[in-house]
């Protein structure tokens, strides 16, 4: 099982000591699925009388419940498994894109509950108004087992106060979009740009014991192509919270232009706005998106196979640099490459070999992601997770 990493600010007091304590076990019994108390005892160093204690504190909460194990036939005590009572707690995620706004409502496990979907509108103040009126709705539903709301915006947004800096997605530059989703809301928000939270849900809710996923990239197709970067289990954020935006590093010097105002990028030719082009260009039908066209390349359309195989081309190209600079051991890919998969696999393996030596390539793993389309939604959900279980508020 992964360590946890249990973040707090300054020196412990007594009631912080053992929260981090509480925070630790409880994470354990979220990750262990049917964990023992012995386990635990033994993988967290604590006793077994203070796992016990803590074990009765999480059930007392209603957080925890214990069940026999199945099929168990030796002498003595019968052994016991801990699980989370998943919907005990609940998280919002909602995610902000230039075609709608998605409130999520999701359990421990991230399982989602309920959810809201609003159109976008081209006045930001308005679609954020009724995307708040999402997150009320489902705040109310929540009501005490809320721990919070987890925003991503698909652009670069201020870390200290959710401002939107720049998203060319969105037409949005400077809107002080967290004011108006909370709305007076009294809950915690968080935030953070939707593809470091794409990967940060990809390792969160990656319940295996591998650390694949320590130093990975996860590479955001849907609306323009963005990177969320894990270094040694960290996302990199850069000197002004600016890092990943590989989406724009060019491919094409004389290339296409690029709504960031350079050329050649490779958003341009590898995203779902390059694999929609190159299908309509080819005369394909316009009402299709990135989805239906991976779906009519599998089922045998012509037009949509050649446009997947292109942009699968293109992908790998960049990946190419990606992997030569970063030494990762795993790209995750999201949108038409995890649904198209199947079909754009080979191309892009043809061309990581074709222009990558062994020397680099082995021990890299290109897969799509498991949560294919909806990994941003998931990450703000994971967002709220993530500060949950291991932050600790403190005396
Ligand atoms: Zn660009």
């Amino acid at each position: 099982m992964r360590p946890v990493t249990i973040t707090t600010q300054g020196a412990l007091g007594k009631s912080s000591i053992r929260e981090a304590n509480e925070r630790l076990v409880h994470t354990m019994i979220l990750r262990g699925r049917g964990i023992g108390r012995k386990q635990i005892s033994r993988q967290s160093g604590l006793s077994a009388s203070a796992v016990t204690m803590i074990v009765e504190r999480l059930m007392k909460q209603g957080l925890v419940r214990e069940e026999p194990v199945e099929g168990h036939s030796g002498l003595g005590r019968r052994p016991t498994a801990l699980r989370v009572v998943p919907e005990s707690r609940l998280a919002i995620g909602v995610e902000i894109t230039p075609f709608e706004g998605t409130v999520a409502l999701a359990d421990l496990e991230g399982h989602i509950v309920e959810q809201r979907v609003t159109e976008a509108s081209q006045d930001p103040v308005r679609f954020l108004g009724a995307v708040h009126e999402g997150v009320r709705e489902l705040a109310t539903v929540a009501a005490e087992r809320l721990l919070g709301v987890g925003v991503s915006i698909t652009g670069v947004v201020e870390p200290g106060t959710g401002r939107v800096l720049a998203a060319p997605n969105l037409h949005w530059h400077n809107v002080d979009a967290i004011p108006v989703l909370r709305g007076g809301l009294n809950t915690r928000f968080a935030w953070d740009n939707n593809s470091n939270l794409s990967a940060l849900a990809e390792r969160w809710f990656d319940l295996s014991a591998s650390k694949r996923l320590d130093n990975f990239v996860f590479v955001t197709l849907r609306s323009g192509l963005g990177t969320g970067v894990m270094v040694d289990g960290r996302l990199v954020q850069g000197a002004t919270h600016r890092a990943g935006e590989f989406g724009h590093m060019v491919l094409y010097p004389d290339g296409r232009p690029c709504v960031c105002g350079n050329r050649g990028c490779w958003e341009e030719y590898a995203s779902d706005r390059a694999l929609y082009r190159r299908y309509r260009d080819a005369g394909g039908d316009p009402k299709l998106g990135s989805l239906d066209i991976a779906s009519a390349a599998a089922a045998g359309d012509r037009r949509a196979g050649e446009a997947m195989d292109e942009t699968a081309r293109d992908l790998g190209l960049g990946l190419v640099n990606i992997i030569m600079g970063l030494n990762p051991s795993a790209i995750v890919l999201d949108d038409f490459a995890a649904a198209g998969w199947a079909r754009i696999r080979a191309t892009v393996w043809d061309v990581l070999r074709e222009r990558v030596r062994d020397y680099w390539l082995s021990g890299v793993d290109v897969f799509p992601s498991a949560h294919a389309a909806h990994s941003s939604l998931a990450g703000a959900v994971a967002l709220v997770l993530h500060r949950y279980f291991t932050h600790v508020t403190g005396d």
